[in-house]
């Protein structure tokens, strides 16, 4: 068995429009460990959400195909797994928690229900049975089960997050993508699902992908970092070598922009200046060129490749390929 439960490897997305192909994901390649979470970082447009609808075989097609790579999952390659199998690990064996939780319940179902009929789709219980558990899924996620009879709209947005969290692991999968669960919420109320979601990790055993564009949240939740910047990784390692020695100039630019509470002195934040490529027209070299006070020649006309720093920490640019030295 693989020590990883993910494997994406040089996945590559399109979408054909009217006014051009827009290449949202050109070769991302990175591994979630077993029981581990990853930290999907990048601003908006980098492919993150992308590359998880891709894992979660939702890229809608037209316009959207995936024009090259493998997601193994498990050891299989869910791009060549039938629609039907592909359904049957969706809510089963990966589950998927969005942004917004009001869009992903229906309004007309009560919670209960909706969990309910998670359970039974994929597992073989009795509506009594499914309903018991989806009781005590609101339990685990510290609603009480009486409100199973409750609609969506008689919830908090963070309760409702919770009810979308319950029923993303109502089957227990091994994989959870979560995209940006938090950011609709307010401080007090990340804090409490970040906290929820690392007790039940840890619980359940479940792999998880944290998708997100806040550098804080990644250091409360992730164990692994993922860079991505206009539809590839640039950078990828465990927390500690991404937070205490980043390396490409944009993950450095990352940090650049948060504040930092300890300094007694006022100081201004960073900006990374300019703005992501036009993915209907990227630039031939590295895509972060333009925006990058230390960009050489050969930047500009060559895609830098990995660079493995060490076992755990990977870095896409040409500074530390061929020594920093101008071509
Ligand atoms: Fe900057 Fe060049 Fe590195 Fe790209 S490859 S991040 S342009 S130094």
């Amino acid at each position: 068995m693989s020590e990883n439960i993910l494997e994406i490897k040089n996945l590559s997305v399109e979408f054909c429009t009217f006014d051009g192909v827009v290449k949202a994901i050109n070769g991302m390649s990175f591994d979630v460990p077993r029981g581990k979470t990853v930290g999907l970082v990048g601003e908006t447009g980098a492919g993150k959400t992308t590359t998880a609808l891709s894992v979660m075989g939702l890229v809608q097609s037209p316009p959207g195909v995936i024009t090259e790579g493998e997601i193994l999952f498990d050891g299989e390659d869910l791009l060549k797994a039938g629609e039907a199998k592909l359904r049957k690990y969706r809510g089963d064996k990966i589950s998927m928690i969005f942004q917004n939780p009001m869009t992903s319940l229906n309004p007309v179902y009560t919670v209960g229900r909706q969990i309910a009929n998670v359970i039974m789709q994929h597992q073989n219980v009795n509506k009594a049975e499914a309903e018991k558990r989806a009781g005590d899924m609101l339990e685990v996620v510290g609603i009480p089960r009486e409100r199973t009879a409750n609609y969506p709209h008689e919830f908090s947005g963070g309760m409702r997050q919770r009810v979308c969290i319950a029923m993303g692991l109502a089957c227990n999968p091994s994989l959870l993508i979560a995209d940006e669960p938090t950011t609709a919420l307010d401080v007090t109320i990340q804090a409490q699902i970040l906290n929820l979601m690392k007790g039940l990790k840890d619980q359940y055993d479940t792999s998880i992908i944290f998708i997100t564009h806040a550098l804080g949240v990644v250091a409360e939740i992730a164990d692994y970092v993922v860079v991505a910047y206009a539809g590839s990784v640039i950078e990828k390692g465990d927390i500690k070598s991404i937070f205490t020695n980043p390396l490409h100039p944009y993950t450095r630019g990352l940090f650049g922009c948060l504040p930092d509470i300890e300094s007694v002195e006022s100081k201004r934040l960073q900006i990374i200046p300019g703005a992501m490529p036009d993915p209907m027209n990227l630039p031939p070299g590295c895509k972060f060129c333009k925006r990058c006070g230390e960009a050489m020649d050969i930047c500009r006309v060559k895609e830098p490749e990995e660079i493995r720093v060490d076992r755990e920490h990977m870095v896409k640019c040409h500074k530390y390929q061929g020594g920093g030295k101008d071509e």
